[in-house]
């Protein structure tokens, strides 16, 4: 039979550098920050600020990577224009 000093922490990520195989998935907080491009002014704070380097930027645009964004917030609450804001998942999928 195992002891607690057998069993792995639970979590726990020995390898460096390994974010592709992690993917968020369906496991994000229940909302998702959603872009309105008309509004964005490619500030590149919400770059700059996601903790999980789930924003990306191109061709003079910026767009979510869901399958990394955890839905912290973090970047519809630096946003300086109001362009990036949280929403409902449900909300979200009909926009
Ligand atoms: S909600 Fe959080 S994880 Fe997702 S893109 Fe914004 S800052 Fe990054
Ligand atoms: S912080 Fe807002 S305005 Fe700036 S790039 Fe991101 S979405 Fe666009």
């Amino acid at each position: 039979m195992k002891t607690w000093e057998d069993v792995p922490f639970a979590g726990y990520i020995f390898e460096p550098g390994n974010t592709e195989g992690y993917k968020t998935g369906d496991w994000r907080s229940r909302q998702k920050p959603v872009i309105n491009k008309e509004k964005c002014t490619f500030c590149l704070l919400c770059w700059i600020y996601c903790p999980d380097g789930a924003i990306i930027r191109k061709e003079g645009e910026v767009e979510v990577d869901y399958y990394h964004c955890k839905g912290c917030g973090i970047c519809a609450y630096e946003c300086p224009s109001g362009a990036m804001k949280m929403k409902s998942e449900f909300e979200a999928d009909e926009v």
